[in-house]
């Protein structure tokens, strides 16, 4: 049995909520009061927010990463996935990135480990679709339509050529409607070095189980970002479900069908298999942890002792909210002012004192939709366009953690303004070793390389002549 000389707190999830409970926790804790463990698999944060813009190229991959070692400094990070909280014993199992499963103890336990992509059982989309909350799939996103430009360029008009340069987004909430107006707009701009295609060759869907898209802003905005997205050529399908995509054939449930190169799921989130069915903590019938409004893991008559939860895995009653028992929206804004919070919160019954209660009124939403128009709005009032985009990169270039992710960020911003973006698919990358096997042949990437992860055979030059 290991001894514990100070209190160890550890951090399920080094995401928004984990990152800023270990960035503020580290500079208010005194010496010797308690160390603090952040466990996730991935050595950064996601600046989820900025995906979008990675689609378009507008911003750099890696500057969308928050390197958790560089930036916490007092805390002990492992690189691994929690798969066990058994809270009876203080105990966490965690499958470490390499090696074998092992367990640790803790004191105090703060679960942040966020939310998994929503996906339904249908025919063809875990083989077919690929989500948008991490970097990786951000830029495979960016490269297969950059990539598709380029093999249909050679090809004549017709379907192969059609099916390339059409692109399914399914679920018309703000990460959908964001990405798919920012590759929207890219695609667009392509056209411009691509004379061999026209705008007739694009296609782009966005597919809607419910009536509305933006479901967090009023009706008469709502119509006007509809009426953009589809002056630029895209066909919003609402009331509308995916119902297949079994080998990229996409049918709809209001009768549409087609072929889809790309087709991309953003239709929600859903709860970790940790928070699932891995944990003895209190968990709501969504999936959520049952959390109370000062982050303290129970119901309000029944906190459990040393148990903290915080962004999206968590229910927090949202006590800003004119609706009884409603929770706070999984967001970013929520996310990063809770981990803050419930910093604060365990510090200060670390240190004897009462925790305060999370409220948080909204500050409003505030989307791109591609480059150069963005829609804002806050109650009643509305900023559409122009004005509203650079009121976007404003925020989110305040927001992003780090002065030094601010600076590349804007370096970026300001040398595409100059330059323009760069349009160039290093989906190649997914095979470093082409280049080296075949003596300096240029080799032949496809789509379909794209979509295996780089396992197709090599193509040699007798495959070339064809
Ligand atoms: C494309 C996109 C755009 C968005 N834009 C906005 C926006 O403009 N404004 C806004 O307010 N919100 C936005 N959001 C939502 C916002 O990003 C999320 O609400 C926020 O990231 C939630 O923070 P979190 O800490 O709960 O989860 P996350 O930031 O997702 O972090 C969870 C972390 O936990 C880790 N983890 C998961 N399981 C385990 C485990 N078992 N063990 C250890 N670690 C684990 C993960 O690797 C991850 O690092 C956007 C989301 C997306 C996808």
């Amino acid at each position: 049995m290991e001894e514990m000389l100070v209190r160890r707190i550890v951090v399920v999830g080094g995401g928004y909520a984990g990152f800023y409970t270990a960035w503020k926790l580290e500079k208010k804790l005194r010496k010797g009061e308690a160390e603090v463990i952040v466990i996730d698999p991935r050595p950064y944060m996601t600046y989820q927010p900025f995906l979008p813009e990675v689609l378009s190229g507008s911003v750099e991959a890696r500057h969308a990463a928050i390197s958790l070692r560089r930036n916490l400094h007092r805390t002990k990070l492992i690189a691994g996935a929690v798969t066990k909280v058994e809270h009876a014993r203080r105990t966490v199992t965690i499958r470490p990135v390499q090696g074998a499963d092992f367990e640790l103890g803790y004191d105090i336990i703060a679960v942040t480990a966020g939310a998994v992509t929503r996906t339904f059982d249908l025919p063809g989309v875990a083989e077919q679709a690929i989500g948008m909350k991490h970097v990786e799939e951000a830029v495979a996103i960016r490269d297969r339509l950059l990539t598709a430009f380029d093999e249909a360029s050679v090809l004549p008009p017709g379907p192969q050529r059609r099916r390339l340069l059409t692109v399914t987004f399914v679920g018309g909430g703000f990460a959908g409607v964001e990405g798919f107006a920012e590759l929207l707009s890219l695609a667009n701009a392509l056209l411009k070095s691509y004379p061999e295609l026209t705008r007739d060759d694009l296609a782009f869907h966005m597919v809607e189980a419910t009536q509305r898209i933006l479901p967090e802003v009023t009706d008469g905005p709502r119509k006007w970002v509809l009426s953009v997205l589809e002056r630029r050529g895209a066909h919003v399908h609402l009331d509308t479900t995916l119902v297949s995509a079994e080998g990229g054939h996409v049918v709809l449930s209001d009768g549409t069908e087609y072929d889809s190169e790309l087709i991309v799921w953003t239709a929600g989130n859903a709860a970790t298999r940790l928070v699932r069915g891995h944990t003895d903590l209190p968990v709501t019938e969504r999936g959520m942890v049952q959390t109370r409004a000062d982050l303290r893991v129970g119901t309000e008559a029944d906190p459990v002792p040393d148990a903290w939860a915080a962004g999206d895995d968590a229910a927090v009653p949202d006590l800003a909210s004119p609706v009884a028992g409603a929770f706070t929206v999984p967001n970013a804004q929520n996310a990063v002012r809770q981990g803050k919070r419930l910093a604060k919160n365990l510090l200060a019954t670390l240190r004897g004192r009462e925790p305060k209660k999370y409220v948080h009124h909204t500050l409003g939403s505030v989307a791109t939709l591609g480059l150069g128009i963005g829609i804002f709005q806050y109650r009643r009032i509305v900023v559409k366009g122009h004005f509203a985009w650079l009121m976007h990169r404003g925020y989110h270039v305040l927001a992003v953690p780090t002065w030094d992710r601010k600076m590349r960020v804007l370096s970026v911003w300001l040398a595409a303004a100059l330059y323009g973006r760069d349009i160039v698919s290093l989906a190649s990358v997914q095979r470093p070793r082409d280049a080296f096997v075949t003596e300096a042949e240029l080799p032949r990437l496809s789509l379909a390389d794209v979509h295996s992860g780089g396992t197709a055979a090599v193509a040699g030059p007798a495959d070339r002549s064809s």
